[in-house]
């Protein structure tokens, strides 16, 4: 049963129903990664799928990227 609200591991909020979350493999069982208690945590369900099988800090990147050429394309930068 879903009790209290949980936080997803991969962007902080909170995620509010059940249908919402997912467990997610800290390192993907694709790489390697145990499917064990210490390798999983709790994620938004599209959170997860965005992840896909990438390693943490991959994903860091990958957001850190993402942010940053929606800015240069919000911006005044043009070819
Ligand atoms: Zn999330």
């Amino acid at each position: 049963m879903w009790v209290q609200s949980k936080t997803c591991a991969l962007c902080g909020e909170a995620i509010k129903v059940y249908e919402d979350s997912s467990v997610d493999h800290i390192i993907p069982v694709s790489r390697g990664g145990k499917d064990t208690e210490s390798n999983v945590q709790i994620t938004h369900v599209w959170c997860n799928n965005q992840k896909g099988d990438l390693l943490p800090w991959q994903d860091k990147i990958f957001r850190f990227l993402n942010k940053h050429f929606f800015k240069i394309r919000k911006g005044k930068i043009n070819k």
